[in-house]
């Protein structure tokens, strides 16, 4: 297949089941993830969920943006210890970046970063990327990997975005409010009506909703790359149309 390096975005809605992480499902990627690899894939994570990973340790009211972050920092390091330990089934290593958006503002800090990610593919380390939410405040008050996953595919080099969330793709019309929806396998325009729409995020962790997916597809478009809508439910899906190139669901946005 045409994909030499890829980033997957990991939603929250795929990270949690019952407010705990999801440990079967993070498991299923780290395998989908190891046949990938196999694959002579290149693979970089980009991974939401820190936040719910803290909650589930520390109840603090999320409303309040310090808490907010204080949950960030509690769930990271457990969210990354669940990642190591479903990861050393396959004996693939792992290693953490944060980083924030202004960090891509600046073409010193860009390149430091593009040049560590490189090493770690190199050695066969799986880069997994998560905003630094203490000090990312605007970012954590829009709360948004779709955006952070889009800029660490252009900067670092991946010919690929996949986003992995709760729902199969992008639909005409909000699926969880119109049955009549249809989903659409292909895009390569998307209108400023369809980025002004309400945000509708799934659940109460998830951040971003659609707008910022479809945001994140635009970055991409404009700059000749690529992006995959698909569920985290259905990884077979995703590592046939890898594999294969055949895809029988999920929205490619694509010129
Ligand atoms: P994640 O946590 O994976 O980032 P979000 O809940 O933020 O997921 O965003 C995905 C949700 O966006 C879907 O589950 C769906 O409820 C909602 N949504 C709103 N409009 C659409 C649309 N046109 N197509 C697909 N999903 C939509």
């Amino acid at each position: 297949m045409e994909y030499k390096r890829i980033i997957i975005k990991i939603g929250t809605a795929i990270l949690t089941q019952n407010g705990n992480l999801a440990e079967d499902r993070i498991e299923q990627i780290a395998q989908f993830i190891a046949n990938l690899k196999k694959n002579s894939i290149d693979v970089i994570i980009v991974t939401s969920g820190a936040v719910s990973a803290g909650f589930t340790k520390v109840q603090l009211d999320k409303k309040i943006l310090a808490n907010k972050q204080a949950l960030a920092s509690i769930g990271q390091p457990y969210l990354m210890s669940v990642y190591r330990n479903k990861f050393d089934k396959f004996n693939i290593t792992i290693s953490q970046i944060l980083i924030i958006e202004a960090d891509f503002d600046s073409r010193k800090r860009t390149e430091n970063a593009k040049n560590t990610v490189n090493v770690l593919l190199a050695n066969g380390v799986i880069p997994i990327i998560n905003e630094n939410d203490t000090v990312a405040t605007e970012e954590l008050a829009f709360g948004d990997n779709d955006q952070l996953s889009a800029h660490s595919t252009f900067y670092f080099g991946g010919d690929l975005l996949i986003i992995l969330s709760d729902i199969d793709g992008y639909y005409n019309k909000n699926p969880r409010l119109f049955n009549d929806a249809v989903l659409q396998k292909n895009i390569n325009f998307i209108s400023d009506e369809e980025l002004n729409q309400t945000v509708s995020p799934n659940n109460q962790f998830a951040t971003g909703g659609i707008v910022t997916k479809l945001k994140s597809a635009k970055f991409l478009l404009e700059r000749n790359s690529a992006m995959l809508l698909a569920s985290g439910f259905n990884l077979p899906l995703v590592e046939k149309y890898l594999l294969t190139g055949e895809r029988d669901s999920g929205t490619l946005f694509k010129n």
